[in-house]
């Protein structure tokens, strides 16, 4: 699924912007308050078509403005509104004929390099159509006549919006047709290649080999019919390759080596593989890193389990009722030393006994389908207002971090453009904070989130 285009309605002051917005929308209006730090001013809802529709209010523009106060409104969280807009629809008033701040807007759409959608509203009845004529001196390519009041030409700019903006994507069923491409990545030792191994050795496999897009790593086709019979279907990277190389391989300069890298960069769905008996080291988080820096979604995987399990069974005295409250600590643990990541499924299996494997596939196809999602923009923009409210940002001399506007840009990994006051002011604390708060609100289950800023860029060097 694509980004849901989304249309900005401008134009000065009583024009008619809210009642188009209203004929343009859904029942999904969703108002977004006036609230300190956060979004002013733009009301947003899902139109018939599914679009995004922002209503910008006034524009913040008043006739008395002098030219130093309409730039600075440019500054507004409707001019960011403007920017993120696929199409903006440029509003004025037939009845009042072309007013000067209908100019400064569409010299402002100009600088902005927006080639707005121009629509002159209130042509109520047939003979008022002339009185849309002199708008053309605005100098964009084409017009409208509507009246959003009782809904002539409303129609026909609906076909318009649709023809400029194209159908709202809805989710491909073709993608469930193509294959995951994973790789099991992780220290040497913790069981790649056994799990590589049990994979392409499962009876309910069918493998074929394809040319490896690198030397050092084999691809091969699985078609793995699950319990129930699906058909699931995986690329897989196998690093198996690496085991020849165990003897230079316990430095850390492995883990970052080019091979692993390489094949992080390939997949959609990285398995980060850790041997039980040795819980989290720092070498596992590192990997972890990794994965995350490289934008891959994720599922940790705790290999030979069998072993922990026989460990725990042999020490009556470990203080654990039975082995699920054993799994249970243990998972807890891991968890904590992993907190740096989003949240991720966690599988305890074994190679050598073949436990969970099926599990531990079906994890691999949940991320993978919660991955081509897009958040909907008036749900982020909400979560995030809550989330400032509820902890607002530091101050720093006096001046705090705000955001005036979220929208998702992408996924793979999930981008989401933040338009905020200062690029500088969003500490890291901070990002982690919203990242855990949005990965928790949307499920975004073993899916790294990318922030983008756009607002003032920073005037002195940045000191990390
Ligand atoms: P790699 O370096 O990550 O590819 O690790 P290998 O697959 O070569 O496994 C390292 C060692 O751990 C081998 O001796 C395996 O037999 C053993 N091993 C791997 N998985 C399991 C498991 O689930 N249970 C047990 N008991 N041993 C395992």
């Amino acid at each position: 699924m694509g980004p849901v285009p989304s249309i900005a309605i401008v134009g000065r002051p009583n024009v008619g912007k809210s009642r188009l917005f209203n004929r343009l929308a859904g029942h999904r209006i969703s108002i977004v308050h006036d609230r300190p730090g956060v979004t002013r001013d733009v009301v947003t809802a899902e139109s018939a078509d599914g679009y995004m529709l922002m209503d910008t209010g006034g524009l913040g523009l008043r006739e008395s403005m002098t030219p130093v106060e309409i730039q600075d409104a440019a500054e507004t969280p409707v001019a960011f509104a403007m920017e993120a807009a696929d199409l903006i629809l440029f509003v004025c008033d037939g009845r009042d004929g072309l007013a000067p701040l209908d100019e400064m807007v569409a010299d402002k759409l100009r600088r902005l390099g927006k080639k707005p959608l121009l629509i002159v509203n209130k042509i109520d009845f047939a003979d008022q159509v002339g009185r849309a004529d002199e708008f053309a001196k605005l100098g964009f390519e084409d017009f409208h006549r509507v009246s959003a009041e009782h809904g002539f030409g409303v129609d026909d700019l609906v076909e318009e919006i649709r023809k400029r903006l194209g159908p709202v994507e809805n989710e491909s069923p073709a993608s469930e047709e193509r294959p995951i491409r994973m790789a099991f990545v992780g220290r040497p030792n913790v069981g790649k290649s056994s799990l590589c191994n049990r994979l392409l050795d499962a009876e309910r496999l069918i493998v074929s080999e394809i040319p490896g897009t690198t030397r050092e790593t084999t691809t091969r086709e699985l078609d793995y019919k699950s319990k129930d019979g699906q058909s699931w279907r995986f690329r897989l990277f196998d690093t198996a390759g690496l085991r020849r190389r165990k003897k230079i391989a316990d430095s850390l300069e492995y883990f970052s080596s080019l091979r692993t890298e390489e094949a992080i960069k390939q997949t959609d769905v990285a398995l980060l593989v850790l041997d039980a008996r040795e819980g989290v080291t720092k070498q596992d988080k590192a990997m972890a890193g990794l994965i995350v820096d490289a934008g891959k979604a994720f599922v940790v995987v705790i290999n030979k389990w069998d072993v922990a399990v026989d460990g725990f069974r042999r020490d009556p005295l470990s203080g654990y009722k039975d082995e699920n409250h054993f799994r249970s600590e243990y998972e807890k643990a891991a968890r904590k030393e992993l907190f740096v990541l989003p949240r991720f499924p966690m599988l305890f299996v074994s190679a050598k006994t073949g436990l969970a494997i099926e599990e531990m596939l079906s994890a691999v196809r949940r991320v993978d389908k919660g991955l081509d999602r897009f958040l909907p923009t008036p749900d982020l923009n909400r979560t995030i207002i809550n989330m400032m409210e509820s902890r607002p940002p530091a101050a720093r001399k006096g001046k705090r971090f705000k955001i005036f506007y979220a929208v998702q840009t992408n996924t793979r990994p999930f981008t989401i453009r933040l338009f905020c006051n200062r690029v500088d002011r969003l500490e890291d604390v901070y990002q982690r904070y919203l990242t855990n708060g949005l990965t928790t609100r949307f499920d975004l289950l073993g899916a790294p989130l990318r922030f983008t800023l756009t607002g003032k860029e920073v005037r002195y060097a940045k000191k990390n």
